[in-house]
Protein backbone atom coordinates (compact mmCIF):
# COMPACT_ATOMS: atom_id res chain seq x y z
CA UNK A 1 0.00 0.00 0.00
CA UNK A 2 1.49 3.37 -0.76
CA UNK A 3 0.53 6.59 0.52
CA UNK A 4 -1.09 8.86 -2.48
CA UNK A 5 -1.27 12.43 -2.78
CA UNK A 6 -3.84 13.54 -5.76
CA UNK A 7 -3.90 17.29 -6.35
CA UNK A 8 -7.17 18.25 -8.43
CA UNK A 9 -10.35 16.70 -7.74
CA UNK A 10 -11.92 17.31 -11.28
CA UNK A 11 -12.92 14.26 -13.00
CA UNK A 12 -9.42 12.66 -13.80
CA UNK A 13 -8.04 13.14 -10.20
CA UNK A 14 -11.67 12.06 -8.99
CA UNK A 15 -11.24 8.46 -11.51
CA UNK A 16 -7.40 8.39 -9.95
CA UNK A 17 -8.21 8.04 -6.79
CA UNK A 18 -11.25 5.83 -7.24
CA UNK A 19 -9.23 3.21 -8.96
CA UNK A 20 -6.23 4.06 -6.33
CA UNK A 21 -8.37 3.52 -3.83
CA UNK A 22 -9.65 0.42 -4.93
CA UNK A 23 -6.22 -0.77 -5.61
CA UNK A 24 -5.65 -0.49 -2.13
CA UNK A 25 -3.66 2.44 -1.76
CA UNK A 26 -4.27 5.41 0.65
CA UNK A 27 -5.40 8.48 -0.57
CA UNK A 28 -5.92 12.05 -0.23
CA UNK A 29 -7.34 14.83 -2.45
CA UNK A 30 -6.41 18.17 -2.58
CA UNK A 31 -8.49 20.72 -4.96
CA UNK A 32 -8.69 24.88 -4.12
CA UNK A 33 -12.23 24.35 -4.99
CA UNK A 34 -15.03 24.00 -2.43
CA UNK A 35 -16.89 21.44 -4.40
CA UNK A 36 -15.63 18.04 -6.39
CA UNK A 37 -15.95 17.86 -9.57
CA UNK A 38 -14.13 20.83 -11.27
CA UNK A 39 -15.31 22.50 -14.36
CA UNK A 40 -18.61 19.55 -13.96
CA UNK A 41 -21.04 20.47 -12.02
CA UNK A 42 -24.77 20.25 -12.04
CA UNK A 43 -27.57 22.38 -10.76
CA UNK A 44 -31.09 21.76 -10.09
CA UNK A 45 -33.41 24.93 -10.05
CA UNK A 46 -37.14 25.79 -11.11
CA UNK A 47 -37.94 22.68 -12.37
CA UNK A 48 -34.69 22.33 -14.71
CA UNK A 49 -31.03 20.35 -14.06
CA UNK A 50 -28.31 21.59 -15.98
CA UNK A 51 -24.88 21.58 -16.62
CA UNK A 52 -22.28 24.93 -15.54
CA UNK A 53 -19.37 23.55 -17.74
CA UNK A 54 -19.52 20.07 -19.98
CA UNK A 55 -23.16 19.38 -21.12
CA UNK A 56 -22.52 15.78 -22.91
CA UNK A 57 -19.90 12.86 -23.22
CA UNK A 58 -19.03 10.56 -25.99
CA UNK A 59 -18.62 6.93 -24.36
CA UNK A 60 -15.37 6.39 -27.42
CA UNK A 61 -13.32 4.26 -24.67
CA UNK A 62 -14.27 1.18 -22.69
CA UNK A 63 -13.02 2.81 -19.72
CA UNK A 64 -16.08 5.20 -18.87
CA UNK A 65 -18.54 2.49 -18.95
CA UNK A 66 -16.57 0.67 -16.88
CA UNK A 67 -16.52 3.52 -14.60
CA UNK A 68 -20.03 3.58 -14.36
CA UNK A 69 -19.72 -0.57 -13.66
CA UNK A 70 -17.00 -0.15 -11.23
CA UNK A 71 -19.35 2.47 -9.21
CA UNK A 72 -22.14 0.49 -8.76
CA UNK A 73 -24.03 3.05 -11.20
CA UNK A 74 -24.36 1.97 -14.35
CA UNK A 75 -28.11 2.63 -14.53
CA UNK A 76 -27.21 5.56 -13.54
CA UNK A 77 -25.41 6.02 -16.98
CA UNK A 78 -28.08 7.82 -19.50
CA UNK A 79 -27.20 7.51 -22.97
CA UNK A 80 -29.01 10.07 -25.36
CA UNK A 81 -32.08 8.52 -27.89
CA UNK A 82 -31.22 7.96 -31.70
CA UNK A 83 -32.04 11.50 -32.35
CA UNK A 84 -28.99 12.95 -30.90
CA UNK A 85 -27.64 11.64 -34.31
CA UNK A 86 -29.52 14.54 -35.95
CA UNK A 87 -26.68 17.67 -35.52
CA UNK A 88 -27.02 21.16 -37.17
CA UNK A 89 -24.89 23.59 -39.04
CA UNK A 90 -26.36 27.03 -39.80
CA UNK A 91 -25.36 28.28 -43.47
CA UNK A 92 -27.25 31.52 -44.43
CA UNK A 93 -29.23 32.19 -41.49
CA UNK A 94 -30.61 28.82 -41.84
CA UNK A 95 -30.19 25.28 -40.20
CA UNK A 96 -28.84 22.57 -41.80
CA UNK A 97 -28.56 18.50 -40.73
CA UNK A 98 -24.98 17.37 -41.31
CA UNK A 99 -25.09 14.67 -43.98
CA UNK A 100 -25.27 10.85 -42.50
CA UNK A 101 -25.22 8.83 -45.65
CA UNK A 102 -23.99 9.39 -49.50
CA UNK A 103 -27.51 11.34 -50.53
CA UNK A 104 -27.85 13.43 -48.27
CA UNK A 105 -24.33 14.04 -48.69
CA UNK A 106 -24.94 14.50 -52.33
CA UNK A 107 -28.25 17.26 -51.83
CA UNK A 108 -26.85 19.23 -48.83
CA UNK A 109 -26.32 22.67 -49.31
CA UNK A 110 -23.46 22.85 -47.12
CA UNK A 111 -20.62 21.35 -49.14
CA UNK A 112 -19.34 22.68 -52.47
CA UNK A 113 -20.29 20.70 -55.80
CA UNK A 114 -16.43 20.76 -56.48
CA UNK A 115 -15.80 19.26 -53.11
CA UNK A 116 -18.65 16.52 -53.26
CA UNK A 117 -17.49 15.37 -56.44
CA UNK A 118 -14.10 15.04 -55.42
CA UNK A 119 -14.89 12.96 -52.18
CA UNK A 120 -14.22 9.71 -54.37
CA UNK A 121 -11.10 11.12 -55.19
CA UNK A 122 -10.31 11.61 -51.41
CA UNK A 123 -8.17 8.01 -51.14
CA UNK A 124 -5.88 8.79 -54.07
CA UNK A 125 -4.73 11.96 -52.76
CA UNK A 126 -1.14 12.06 -51.47
CA UNK A 127 -0.31 12.09 -47.76
CA UNK A 128 0.81 15.11 -45.89
CA UNK A 129 4.67 15.52 -44.89
CA UNK A 130 4.45 18.39 -42.34
CA UNK A 131 3.98 16.97 -38.86
CA UNK A 132 2.73 20.08 -37.39
CA UNK A 133 0.55 21.17 -40.14
CA UNK A 134 -2.48 22.94 -38.95
CA UNK A 135 -6.38 21.87 -39.43
CA UNK A 136 -7.10 24.35 -41.47
CA UNK A 137 -4.28 22.90 -44.32
CA UNK A 138 -4.72 19.18 -43.54
CA UNK A 139 -8.24 19.47 -44.11
CA UNK A 140 -8.48 21.75 -47.34
CA UNK A 141 -5.89 19.04 -48.85
CA UNK A 142 -7.61 16.17 -48.17
CA UNK A 143 -11.70 17.29 -48.20
CA UNK A 144 -11.63 20.77 -49.94
CA UNK A 145 -12.37 24.22 -48.13
CA UNK A 146 -16.44 23.76 -47.84
CA UNK A 147 -15.61 20.76 -45.40
CA UNK A 148 -13.35 23.18 -43.75
CA UNK A 149 -15.57 25.95 -43.57
CA UNK A 150 -19.32 23.91 -42.70
CA UNK A 151 -18.18 21.25 -40.92
CA UNK A 152 -14.62 20.82 -39.39
CA UNK A 153 -14.66 24.83 -38.40
CA UNK A 154 -17.78 24.32 -36.29
CA UNK A 155 -17.00 20.86 -34.91
CA UNK A 156 -13.57 22.10 -34.00
CA UNK A 157 -15.32 25.62 -32.44
CA UNK A 158 -18.18 23.12 -31.06
CA UNK A 159 -15.22 21.07 -29.11
CA UNK A 160 -12.47 23.08 -28.75
CA UNK A 161 -13.72 26.81 -28.96
CA UNK A 162 -10.92 27.11 -31.00
CA UNK A 163 -10.14 27.53 -34.50
CA UNK A 164 -8.95 24.92 -36.58
CA UNK A 165 -5.96 27.53 -37.73
CA UNK A 166 -4.60 27.10 -34.55
CA UNK A 167 -5.11 23.24 -34.57
CA UNK A 168 -2.26 21.09 -34.82
CA UNK A 169 -4.42 17.41 -36.14
CA UNK A 170 -1.57 15.30 -34.86
CA UNK A 171 -2.70 16.47 -31.11
CA UNK A 172 -6.32 17.53 -31.58
CA UNK A 173 -7.20 15.18 -33.68
CA UNK A 174 -5.69 11.94 -33.08
CA UNK A 175 -7.90 9.53 -34.50
CA UNK A 176 -8.02 11.63 -37.78
CA UNK A 177 -4.71 12.40 -38.14
CA UNK A 178 -3.64 8.73 -37.66
CA UNK A 179 -5.91 7.67 -40.86
CA UNK A 180 -4.13 9.34 -42.99
CA UNK A 181 -0.72 8.49 -41.29
CA UNK A 182 -1.56 4.74 -41.08
CA UNK A 183 -3.84 4.33 -44.38
CA UNK A 184 -3.26 7.31 -46.56
CA UNK A 185 -6.69 8.13 -46.65
CA UNK A 186 -10.11 9.12 -44.39
CA UNK A 187 -11.96 7.11 -46.34
CA UNK A 188 -9.58 4.05 -46.74
CA UNK A 189 -8.93 3.91 -42.82
CA UNK A 190 -12.15 4.54 -41.74
CA UNK A 191 -13.16 1.49 -43.98
CA UNK A 192 -10.34 -0.67 -42.62
CA UNK A 193 -11.29 0.44 -39.27
CA UNK A 194 -15.01 -0.82 -39.33
CA UNK A 195 -13.41 -4.17 -40.86
CA UNK A 196 -11.45 -4.49 -37.37
CA UNK A 197 -12.85 -7.39 -35.15
CA UNK A 198 -14.04 -6.06 -32.19
CA UNK A 199 -13.50 -7.66 -28.44
CA UNK A 200 -15.89 -7.25 -26.00
CA UNK A 201 -14.49 -4.80 -24.16
CA UNK A 202 -14.20 -2.91 -27.40
CA UNK A 203 -17.45 -2.79 -27.95
CA UNK A 204 -18.13 -1.10 -24.85
CA UNK A 205 -16.53 1.84 -26.50
CA UNK A 206 -19.23 3.13 -28.70
CA UNK A 207 -19.85 6.71 -30.60
CA UNK A 208 -22.74 7.32 -28.12
CA UNK A 209 -23.39 10.79 -26.10
CA UNK A 210 -23.90 9.88 -22.40
CA UNK A 211 -24.52 12.00 -19.38
CA UNK A 212 -25.45 10.68 -15.67
CA UNK A 213 -29.26 10.80 -14.86
CA UNK A 214 -29.84 14.10 -12.47
CA UNK A 215 -26.91 15.69 -14.24
CA UNK A 216 -23.06 15.03 -14.40
CA UNK A 217 -22.78 15.34 -10.72
CA UNK A 218 -24.53 12.51 -10.52
CA UNK A 219 -21.03 10.85 -11.34
CA UNK A 220 -18.99 12.96 -9.42
CA UNK A 221 -20.47 12.92 -5.89
CA UNK A 222 -20.76 8.88 -7.01
CA UNK A 223 -16.98 8.66 -7.09
CA UNK A 224 -16.35 11.12 -4.08
CA UNK A 225 -18.88 9.14 -1.49
CA UNK A 226 -16.74 5.90 -2.81
CA UNK A 227 -13.45 7.64 -2.17
CA UNK A 228 -14.48 8.61 0.91
CA UNK A 229 -15.19 12.34 1.70
CA UNK A 230 -12.86 11.90 4.39
CA UNK A 231 -9.96 11.62 1.81
CA UNK A 232 -10.50 15.10 0.70
CA UNK A 233 -8.73 18.59 1.38
CA UNK A 234 -10.81 21.07 -0.45
CA UNK A 235 -10.27 24.71 -0.10
CA UNK A 236 -6.79 23.57 -0.33
CA UNK A 237 -4.33 24.73 -2.74
CA UNK A 238 -0.85 22.26 -1.39
CA UNK A 239 3.23 22.94 -2.35
CA UNK A 240 5.04 19.69 -2.79
CA UNK A 241 8.71 19.94 -1.60
CA UNK A 242 10.65 16.43 -2.91
CA UNK A 243 12.48 14.46 0.65
CA UNK A 244 14.61 11.41 -0.02
CA UNK A 245 12.52 9.95 -3.08
CA UNK A 246 9.26 11.08 -1.44
CA UNK A 247 7.20 14.33 -0.82
CA UNK A 248 6.15 16.71 1.92
CA UNK A 249 2.55 17.89 1.43
CA UNK A 250 2.10 21.80 2.96
CA UNK A 251 -0.94 23.58 2.65
CA UNK A 252 -0.85 27.04 4.31
CA UNK A 253 0.41 26.35 8.20
CA UNK A 254 -0.42 22.89 7.87
CA UNK A 255 1.67 19.84 7.03
CA UNK A 256 -0.19 16.33 5.83
CA UNK A 257 3.05 14.24 5.99
CA UNK A 258 5.03 12.15 3.43
CA UNK A 259 3.34 10.63 0.37
CA UNK A 260 4.88 7.95 -1.73
CA UNK A 261 3.73 9.44 -4.83
CA UNK A 262 2.22 12.56 -5.97
CA UNK A 263 -0.29 12.53 -8.79
CA UNK A 264 -1.34 16.20 -10.40
CA UNK A 265 -4.55 16.26 -12.22
CA UNK A 266 -5.00 20.04 -12.36
CA UNK A 267 -4.40 22.04 -15.78
CA UNK A 268 -1.29 23.23 -17.08
CA UNK A 269 -1.43 26.59 -15.71
CA UNK A 270 -1.37 24.99 -11.93
CA UNK A 271 1.33 22.99 -12.16
CA UNK A 272 4.08 25.50 -10.48
CA UNK A 273 1.59 26.34 -7.62
CA UNK A 274 1.79 23.12 -6.58
CA UNK A 275 5.39 22.02 -7.85
CA UNK A 276 7.27 25.58 -7.57
CA UNK A 277 11.05 23.42 -7.69
CA UNK A 278 10.17 22.19 -11.43
CA UNK A 279 10.10 26.12 -12.61
CA UNK A 280 13.50 26.61 -13.73
CA UNK A 281 13.79 23.22 -15.72
CA UNK A 282 10.45 22.89 -16.91
CA UNK A 283 8.80 26.10 -18.02
CA UNK A 284 6.92 24.66 -20.07
CA UNK A 285 4.83 22.81 -18.76
CA UNK A 286 2.72 25.58 -18.10
CA UNK A 287 2.86 26.48 -22.02
CA UNK A 288 -0.59 26.41 -22.51
CA UNK A 289 -3.43 29.13 -24.54
CA UNK A 290 -6.82 28.63 -23.19
CA UNK A 291 -10.01 29.18 -24.80
CA UNK A 292 -12.07 31.27 -22.88
CA UNK A 293 -15.94 29.98 -22.86
CA UNK A 294 -19.44 31.69 -21.21
CA UNK A 295 -22.29 28.91 -20.79
CA UNK A 296 -25.28 29.99 -20.80
CA UNK A 297 -28.44 27.56 -18.98
CA UNK A 298 -31.25 28.86 -20.82
CA UNK A 299 -34.77 27.75 -19.60
CA UNK A 300 -37.95 27.79 -20.95
CA UNK A 301 -41.38 26.26 -19.09
CA UNK A 302 -43.33 26.50 -22.82
CA UNK A 303 -41.27 26.04 -26.12
CA UNK A 304 -42.52 27.85 -28.85
CA UNK A 305 -39.92 27.50 -31.08
CA UNK A 306 -38.54 24.97 -33.95
CA UNK A 307 -38.58 21.43 -32.88
CA UNK A 308 -35.59 20.49 -31.16
CA UNK A 309 -35.38 17.51 -32.69
CA UNK A 310 -31.90 16.73 -32.26
CA UNK A 311 -28.47 17.33 -30.63
CA UNK A 312 -28.36 20.62 -31.18
CA UNK A 313 -26.49 23.44 -33.34
CA UNK A 314 -23.05 25.02 -34.36
CA UNK A 315 -22.18 27.90 -35.95
CA UNK A 316 -19.26 28.09 -38.66
CA UNK A 317 -16.78 31.34 -38.33
CA UNK A 318 -18.28 32.04 -42.06
CA UNK A 319 -21.65 33.10 -40.17
CA UNK A 320 -20.16 35.91 -38.23
CA UNK A 321 -22.56 34.50 -35.46
CA UNK A 322 -22.13 36.20 -31.60
CA UNK A 323 -22.48 32.48 -30.31
CA UNK A 324 -20.52 28.95 -30.88
CA UNK A 325 -23.17 26.80 -30.32
CA UNK A 326 -26.54 25.48 -28.72
CA UNK A 327 -27.06 22.43 -26.92
CA UNK A 328 -30.62 20.70 -27.01
CA UNK A 329 -30.48 19.60 -23.81
CA UNK A 330 -33.33 18.60 -22.75
CA UNK A 331 -33.89 16.82 -26.02
CA UNK A 332 -30.74 14.90 -24.96
CA UNK A 333 -31.58 13.70 -21.47
CA UNK A 334 -34.64 13.17 -19.28
CA UNK A 335 -36.22 15.17 -16.73
CA UNK A 336 -34.02 18.49 -17.40
CA UNK A 337 -37.04 20.23 -18.03
CA UNK A 338 -40.41 20.86 -17.32
CA UNK A 339 -43.12 18.56 -19.64
CA UNK A 340 -43.48 20.94 -22.96
CA UNK A 341 -40.39 23.07 -21.85
CA UNK A 342 -36.85 22.95 -22.97
CA UNK A 343 -33.12 23.76 -21.69
CA UNK A 344 -30.56 24.85 -23.66
CA UNK A 345 -27.22 25.45 -23.49
CA UNK A 346 -25.69 27.94 -25.22
CA UNK A 347 -21.44 28.66 -25.67
CA UNK A 348 -20.29 32.20 -26.12
CA UNK A 349 -16.38 33.19 -26.39
CA UNK A 350 -13.95 30.91 -27.37
CA UNK A 351 -10.91 31.93 -29.42
CA UNK A 352 -13.24 33.99 -31.92
CA UNK A 353 -14.41 36.51 -29.76
CA UNK A 354 -13.05 35.51 -26.07
CA UNK A 355 -14.26 39.45 -25.19
CA UNK A 356 -17.43 38.27 -24.77
CA UNK A 357 -16.65 36.16 -21.97
CA UNK A 358 -15.70 39.61 -19.87
CA UNK A 359 -19.70 41.18 -20.64
CA UNK A 360 -21.85 41.43 -17.77
CA UNK A 361 -24.91 39.05 -17.41
CA UNK A 362 -27.20 41.26 -19.16
CA UNK A 363 -25.20 41.94 -21.89
CA UNK A 364 -24.43 38.34 -22.62
CA UNK A 365 -28.05 37.88 -22.26
CA UNK A 366 -29.08 40.34 -25.10
CA UNK A 367 -26.53 38.84 -27.00
CA UNK A 368 -27.61 35.42 -26.56
CA UNK A 369 -31.38 36.47 -26.62
CA UNK A 370 -31.05 37.79 -30.48
CA UNK A 371 -29.12 34.81 -31.39
CA UNK A 372 -31.54 32.19 -30.17
CA UNK A 373 -34.06 33.55 -31.05
CA UNK A 374 -33.38 34.36 -34.86
CA UNK A 375 -31.89 31.00 -34.80
CA UNK A 376 -34.55 28.47 -33.49
CA UNK A 377 -37.56 31.24 -34.39
CA UNK A 378 -38.90 32.48 -30.99
CA UNK A 379 -40.88 35.47 -31.18
CA UNK A 380 -39.89 36.66 -27.59
CA UNK A 381 -36.69 35.63 -25.59
CA UNK A 382 -38.61 35.28 -22.18
CA UNK A 383 -36.64 32.27 -20.94
CA UNK A 384 -37.80 31.35 -17.03
CA UNK A 385 -34.29 30.10 -16.49
CA UNK A 386 -30.90 31.87 -17.54
CA UNK A 387 -27.86 31.87 -15.26
CA UNK A 388 -24.37 32.39 -17.07
CA UNK A 389 -21.11 30.59 -15.92
CA UNK A 390 -17.99 32.12 -17.46
CA UNK A 391 -14.41 30.01 -17.60
CA UNK A 392 -11.46 31.64 -17.90
CA UNK A 393 -9.38 28.53 -18.73
CA UNK A 394 -11.87 26.55 -20.13
CA UNK A 395 -10.80 24.68 -22.89
CA UNK A 396 -6.28 23.91 -23.27
CA UNK A 397 -5.92 24.02 -27.45
CA UNK A 398 -3.44 21.44 -28.54
CA UNK A 399 -1.81 24.01 -30.91
CA UNK A 400 1.87 24.02 -31.07
CA UNK A 401 2.98 24.07 -27.51
CA UNK A 402 1.52 20.55 -27.22
CA UNK A 403 4.45 18.74 -27.55
CA UNK A 404 6.76 21.27 -25.59
CA UNK A 405 3.86 21.13 -22.56
CA UNK A 406 4.17 17.05 -22.96
CA UNK A 407 8.20 16.99 -23.23
CA UNK A 408 8.51 19.02 -19.39
CA UNK A 409 5.80 16.76 -18.19
CA UNK A 410 7.47 14.25 -19.27
CA UNK A 411 10.84 16.22 -17.60
CA UNK A 412 9.35 16.36 -14.80
CA UNK A 413 7.91 12.77 -14.15
CA UNK A 414 12.01 11.70 -14.74
CA UNK A 415 13.48 14.32 -12.85
CA UNK A 416 11.20 13.51 -9.48
CA UNK A 417 10.49 9.80 -9.91
CA UNK A 418 7.31 9.45 -7.58
CA UNK A 419 5.06 12.05 -9.46
CA UNK A 420 2.97 11.57 -12.19
CA UNK A 421 1.63 14.56 -14.43
CA UNK A 422 -1.90 14.30 -16.16
CA UNK A 423 -4.58 16.50 -16.46
CA UNK A 424 -6.33 18.15 -19.18
CA UNK A 425 -3.00 19.55 -20.18
CA UNK A 426 -1.87 16.23 -21.76
CA UNK A 427 -3.82 13.44 -23.45
CA UNK A 428 -6.99 15.11 -24.30
CA UNK A 429 -9.73 17.41 -23.32
CA UNK A 430 -12.87 14.97 -23.53
CA UNK A 431 -14.26 13.15 -20.49
CA UNK A 432 -13.71 9.55 -21.99
CA UNK A 433 -9.80 10.40 -22.01
CA UNK A 434 -9.93 12.23 -18.84
CA UNK A 435 -11.44 9.43 -17.01
CA UNK A 436 -8.77 6.72 -19.33
CA UNK A 437 -6.17 8.83 -18.42
CA UNK A 438 -7.40 8.77 -14.70
CA UNK A 439 -7.53 5.20 -14.59
CA UNK A 440 -4.14 4.80 -16.28
CA UNK A 441 -2.32 7.07 -13.22
CA UNK A 442 -3.79 4.78 -10.57
CA UNK A 443 -2.21 1.65 -12.46
CA UNK A 444 0.85 3.51 -13.08
CA UNK A 445 1.26 3.66 -9.29
C1 LIG B 1 -17.46 24.97 -20.57
C2 LIG B 1 -16.89 23.62 -20.87
C3 LIG B 1 -17.61 22.75 -21.66
C4 LIG B 1 -17.08 21.49 -21.94
N1 LIG B 1 -17.83 20.62 -22.68
C5 LIG B 1 -17.42 19.34 -22.79
C6 LIG B 1 -18.28 18.37 -23.34
O1 LIG B 1 -19.43 18.66 -23.69
N2 LIG B 1 -17.81 17.11 -23.46
C7 LIG B 1 -16.56 16.75 -23.02
O2 LIG B 1 -16.19 15.57 -23.14
N3 LIG B 1 -15.73 17.65 -22.48
C8 LIG B 1 -16.14 18.93 -22.34
N4 LIG B 1 -15.32 19.85 -21.75
C9 LIG B 1 -13.97 19.43 -21.36
C10 LIG B 1 -13.99 18.60 -20.10
O3 LIG B 1 -15.06 19.00 -19.31
C11 LIG B 1 -12.71 18.80 -19.30
O4 LIG B 1 -11.57 18.52 -20.09
C12 LIG B 1 -12.69 17.92 -18.07
O5 LIG B 1 -13.87 17.99 -17.33
C13 LIG B 1 -11.51 18.34 -17.24
O6 LIG B 1 -11.44 17.53 -16.10
P1 LIG B 1 -10.14 17.58 -15.21
O7 LIG B 1 -10.41 16.81 -13.98
O8 LIG B 1 -8.96 17.18 -16.01
O9 LIG B 1 -9.93 19.13 -14.89
P2 LIG B 1 -10.83 20.14 -14.04
O10 LIG B 1 -12.24 19.81 -14.10
O11 LIG B 1 -10.39 21.50 -14.47
O12 LIG B 1 -10.36 19.87 -12.55
C14 LIG B 1 -9.10 20.29 -12.09
C15 LIG B 1 -9.23 20.60 -10.62
O13 LIG B 1 -7.94 21.02 -10.16
C16 LIG B 1 -8.14 22.02 -9.17
N5 LIG B 1 -6.92 22.81 -9.03
C17 LIG B 1 -6.37 23.70 -9.88
N6 LIG B 1 -5.25 24.19 -9.37
C18 LIG B 1 -5.06 23.61 -8.17
C19 LIG B 1 -4.08 23.73 -7.17
N7 LIG B 1 -3.04 24.55 -7.30
N8 LIG B 1 -4.22 22.98 -6.05
C20 LIG B 1 -5.29 22.15 -5.90
N9 LIG B 1 -6.24 22.01 -6.83
C21 LIG B 1 -6.12 22.73 -7.94
C22 LIG B 1 -9.30 22.83 -9.68
O14 LIG B 1 -9.92 23.52 -8.62
C23 LIG B 1 -10.18 21.76 -10.29
O15 LIG B 1 -11.17 21.31 -9.39
C24 LIG B 1 -15.81 21.12 -21.44
C25 LIG B 1 -15.09 22.01 -20.63
C26 LIG B 1 -15.64 23.25 -20.33
C27 LIG B 1 -14.88 24.18 -19.43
Amino acid sequence: MKKIAIIGAGITGLSTAFYAKKAGHAVTVFDKNAEVGGVMQSHSQNGFIYESGPSTGVASLPEVVELFEDLGIRSKMEEAPSLSGNRFILKSGKLHPIPSDPISGLLTPLFSWKDKFGMPFEPFRPRGTDPNETLTSFVKRRLGESFLNYAVDPFVSGVYAGTPDDMIPRFALPKLYNLERDYGSFIRGSIAKMRQPKTARDKKASKKTFSAKGGLSTLTESLKNSIGTENFVMNSSPIVTPQEGKFSVQVGEKNYGIFDRVIFTAGASHVFEVFPFAKENFADASAVLYAKVAVAAVGFKHWEGLPLNGFGALMPSKEKRNILGILYMSSLFQNRAPQNGALLAVFVGGLRHPEFVSMSDAELKNLIGKEVAEILHLKQFNPDLFEITRHEEAIPQYDLKTPLREKAYRGIEEAFPGILMGGNGIDGIGMAKRIAQGRALAEKI
